[in-house]
């Protein structure tokens, strides 16, 4: 049995921009939407970031490149982008729904800080196989799952407690 056990700070690699939009081009092609320049600057934006993306942050990066792009239309982009399998929603406890950029990526699940709101990506194939083995003893036909473990990382553990937030 191979045994894997990768864990990275989340900066995976980055897809480029310009084979996201060539992705969503085909795609909004397909449902009869019209490709806007506002549309492209914001997935522009998002495949340029690493990491996991809430509106508002993304928001923040768009606006500083053009003023007239609302959180509306952002929210809208994020949403077919979502659709379009380009990028994936996340949902971790206690804050906004975060995007993370989905194309070329593996399955991963994540640690995330509740002091620091750092959020850290790992791939173990172990507990993915003891996950299977799990719903098999269930009778149970896996579609997809999330695995999201809580606490504190390495950093905050050493910092003071009354530092913490
Ligand atoms: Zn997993
Ligand atoms: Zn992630």
């Amino acid at each position: 049995m191979r045994i894997n056990f990768k864990m990275k700070r989340a900066a995976p690699r980055k897809p480029t921009a310009a084979a996201a939009r060539e992705r969503l081009a085909t795609w909004i092609a397909a449902r009869g939407l019209k490709a806007t320049r506002q549309r492209d600057l914001i997935v522009d934006t998002f495949f340029t970031q690493s990491g996991h993306l809430s509106v508002d942050e993304l928001l923040d990066k768009v606006t500083a490149r053009d003023s007239s792009i609302g959180a509306a239309t952002v929210y809208r982009t994020m949403k077919i982008l979502g659709d379009a399998g380009l990028a994936t929603a996340r949902h971790f406890e206690g804050g906004q729904t975060r995007y993370e950029a989905a194309l070329d990526r593996h399955h991963h699940d994540h640690l995330i800080c509740t002091s620091c709101g750092g959020i850290f990506e790992f791939e173990n194939e172990r507990i993915e196989e003891m996950q299977d083995r799990v719903a098999a003893e269930h009778g149970f036909r896996v579609t997809h799952h999330k695995l999201e473990l809580y606490g504190l990382c390495e950093a905050c553990q050493e910092r003071p407690v009354s530092r913490q937030r």
